[in-house]
């Protein structure tokens, strides 16, 4: 299979793709539950045709190049550009070239919708203009199992925030006091703090467990060795447009139209190093040394259709932090841990419908003061709790300090991540017989790189 240079014109007209429709056009027909791709899709999978996400695929040592996902097939969006498919959308084909999603993002929420609309047109049943091209089709479409997944976007800035009241409780009631659990901020602004970008990395990447400072006893002086409380934090993230010039706000109402999509993240966690450095000015070292997130961007449009209330927030936020309907997403999610030896147990079931605290709200708090966003950042939710113990994001809550440890498949106890453990992270979103996911956000931890 290999690639050929197109040399013929194919001009989107001439195959009955619709010109560019309006805004609201697009949203309604692409998430239409009734749509089916010629593509076949798995009973279950998380990428019908209704999903549309977008990543950074490479395949056979070729330069990673934008993709989409139906069903377990890959498609190579460059190869679509090339052919002219992708024309007329207000993008310019050499961002489909491109080894990241920016590129195509710098076009903007507008255009990148209308690329989710054409690729929809594209691939669903009835639609001959791909489907019955053979040389297009074995040249755009690849098996899931033979690519290689790369991260979707050059991150610019990241920031994590801390926007579930249950895991901001129950943080607070076991390293504070149980009767003030929530220091006197959190319900009147999300909490949140500056992390560093150039440690997060695709699913699948294997990283070693981190070396630093812990004082685990404290009445005597710090130690230096390899963290012994390695946690996870089930998170989710949100990759951004290009917000606005630095000085200027963007309001709840205007949020959503700065966010590109969604990702699943496992911010990882050395609890040990954590508690001993963090004090007085937040996460350091205990949170640079790697983060997961998944590879496949699944866009805030396809997820409209599970669009939920959140919870109930009492006392009112402040005027800036106001926001009208509903602006929490029903995404179930689950973490499960594979030991080196034995099968994968699942420890956690959550939803990103627990925080307290909206994109939207995070966003507008974001740059209340002036702070520019661009096309790029990551947002992540911080560890997402729900009330009940097997809905905890973290080991930390879900063992409770190491105190109730969990029980593996294979009889192996985990109060925090080991050495050979895989973490798998899942989350779809599920109504009216329209699933539409993420896969999976995973990462393996190796044992420490020996110090010399
Ligand atoms: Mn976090």
């Amino acid at each position: 299979m290999d690639r050929r240079p197109w040399n013929y014109d194919l001009s989107p007209l001439s195959h009955g793709l619709s010109s560019r429709p309006t805004l609201n056009d697009m949203s309604t027909s692409v998430n239409d539950p009734a749509l089916r791709s010629w593509i076949p899709v798995p009973k279950n999978s998380d990428f019908p045709i209704q999903n549309i996400p977008f990543g950074i695929a490479a395949w056979n040592g070729e330069p990673p190049v934008p993709a989409t996902r139906i069903g377990d097939t890959v498609v190579d969006l460059s190869i679509l550009a090339d052919m002219g498919l992708l024309d007329g959308l207000g993008i310019d084909r050499e961002a489909f070239q491109a080894p990241q999603l920016n590129d195509l993002m710098a076009f903007g929420k507008p255009a990148m919708r209308a690329l989710r609309q054409r690729l929809s047109e594209l691939l669903r049943e009835g639609n001959t203009t791909f489907r019955d091209d053979n040389v297009l089709r074995e040249d755009a479409l690849l098996p899931m199992d033979q690519v290689t997944m790369h991260l979707p976007v050059r991150i610019g800035d990241y920031t994590d925030f801390y926007s579930s009241r249950e895991h901001a409780t129950n943080v607070g009631t076991m390293f504070r006091d149980p009767a003030n659990a929530l220091l006197p901020n959190w319900l009147h602004l999300p909490v949140g703090y500056h992390g560093r970008a150039s440690s997060i990395v695709v699913s699948g990447t294997p990283f070693h467990r981190p070396m630093g400072q812990t004082r685990p006893d404290p009445n005597a002086p710090p130690v230096f060795g390899p963290s012994k409380l390695l946690d996870i934090e089930l998170e989710m993230g949100f990759i951004t447009f290009d917000g606005k010039p630095l000085g200027q706000r963007i309001s709840t109402a205007e949020a959503e139209d700065h966010i590109f999509g969604l990702v699943l993240f496992n911010d990882w966690s050395a609890r040990d190093i954590q508690t001993w450095e963090y004090v007085p000015l937040g996460p350091f070292l205990a949170k640079n040394f790697a983060s997961h997130a998944s590879a496949w961007v699944v866009t805030l449009d396809a997820l409209e259709p599970f669009r939920t209330s959140g919870p109930p927030q009492d006392p009112e936020p402040l005027p800036y932090l106001r926001t009208n309907g509903d602006r929490a997403f029903d995404i179930a999610l689950d973490v499960a841990i594979k030991p080196a030896k034995g099968e994968a147990t699942t420890v956690a079931r959550s939803n990103f419908k627990h925080l307290y605290w909206s994109m939207a709200q995070q966003l507008a708090h974001h740059t209340v003061n002036g702070c520019n966003v661009r096309n790029g950042d990551l947002m992540a939710s911080g560890t997402i709790s729900g009330p009940a113990p097997d809905s905890y994001g973290s080991m930390l809550e879900i063992t409770w300090r190491g105190t109730k440890p969990v029980t593996l498949a294979n009889g192996e106890e985990r109060k925090f991540i080991a050495d050979g453990d895989t973490v798998i992270i899942g989350g779809h979103c599920e109504k009216n017989g329209l699933r539409i996911g993420f896969g999976t956000v995973e990462g393996t931890v190796l044992p420490v790189v020996p110090y010399e």
